[in-house]
């Protein structure tokens, strides 16, 4: 097994107490990272993902990401199984032979998941981001979706916080050829920050660029709020989304969407004190439907779990009433 330490770029410089953590300094983050054999490769669903898909699949264990704000109050972070004892964020394990095992087990997987679940249905991924720091020298994800080309899913769905999900456009634009393929970016709201926690992985324009150049080669690409953040503009952000081609939206609130029914498992992390501190209500559930009520003037929404199976509430045909007072307030911007 090779073990190697190489810096996250993403961070350059992140102190090691994460309480420190500072956006302006990060100095000299490194991460351990280490080469592993996987015995199989496709994961089936059982838990919240059960109605999402018959699969998930994630290339990497743990994730460079999880220093970033998204790891605040990412529900990974307490799979004892997965950390083993390892500070969230500081740990990426590679599995080398993902892509031979997923050839080799599709087919079986396939005809199990047809039966049993009525698709082959892949969730990529759901405890990892595909396109995490480690992915630039190991390129696990896009031997996985080279390997789909030749034994493709019924549906695929890709989900990441950063636009490094472009550097596979083409191949993604091939597989959306292919099979039932959907992009969500994860984009919790317009604010860059929250105050108290560290940035996100990626920033909001370059996530927005994202969906705007997948929308342009007609791949159906999806805004995660997930979890939501509160909102500054609600109407304008959805107007903007709606605008650059995104299909649809997914709202996701801590409660109900953390894998508790309260949303408890957040509530031991910073997130909720930080959005409490931007806007009080955003930490109860009424937010987001208040949220959810804006949004479906602009945009389909789906709701948790069933939007990130894709089942979307169709847009109101009534425009917002604020339609025009947006319009008005983006063109001054
Ligand atoms: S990118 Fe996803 S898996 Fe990685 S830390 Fe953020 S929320 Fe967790």
């Amino acid at each position: 097994m090779d073990r190697r330490e190489f810096d996250v770029e993403t961070f350059p410089g992140k102190s090691r107490d994460r309480r420190e953590f500072d956006v302006e300094a990060f100095p000299g983050k490194s991460m351990d990272c280490r080469e592993i054999q996987c015995r199989s490769i496709l994961t089936r669903t059982s838990g919240y993902l059960k109605p999402v898909c018959s699969h998930s699949l994630n290339p990497y264990l743990g994730c460079g990401f999880g220093i970033s704000s998204c790891g605040e109050g990412c529900y990974v972070r307490f799979n004892r199984w997965i950390t083993r004892g390892r500070e969230w964020g500081s740990f990426a394990e590679v599995k080398m032979n993902a892509a031979r095992v997923y050839l080799d087990t599709a087919a079986s997987e396939a005809k199990w998941a047809r039966f049993a679940r009525g698709a082959f249905a892949i969730f990529l991924a759901s405890s990892t981001d595909p396109w995490q720091p480690a992915e630039t020298r190991y390129r696990v994800t896009r031997q996985i979706l080279q390997a789909m080309r030749d034994c493709p899913p019924d549906t695929l769905i890709l989900q990441t916080h950063t636009d490094k999900v472009l550097d596979d456009l083409s191949l993604i634009e091939t597989l959306s050829g292919i099979c039932e393929l959907r992009v969500h970016i994860s984009i919790e709201g317009d604010r860059e920050r929250l105050p108290g926690l560290p940035p996100p992985p990626c920033t909001l324009d370059r996530r927005l660029t994202a969906l705007e150049t997948l929308a342009s080669r007609n791949i159906f690409a999806v805004a995660c709020l997930s979890p939501l953040y509160p909102l500054q503009n609600a109407d304008a952000f959805f107007y903007r989304l709606a605008a650059i081609g995104t299909r649809a939206v997914v709202i996701d609130h801590f409660i109900e969407g953390d894998g508790t029914r309260d949303g408890s498992r957040t509530g031991q992390t910073r997130l909720p004190e930080a959005m409490a501190r931007v806007c009080p209500e955003s930490v109860k559930l009424e937010y987001r439907d208040r949220v959810i009520g804006i949004a479906r003037h602009y945009l389909p929404v789906g709701i948790s779990a069933d939007g990130f199976a894709g089942r979307y509430r169709p847009v109101f045909p009534e425009p917002s009433p604020v339609l025009n007072t947006v319009k008005g307030f983006l063109a001054g911007r």
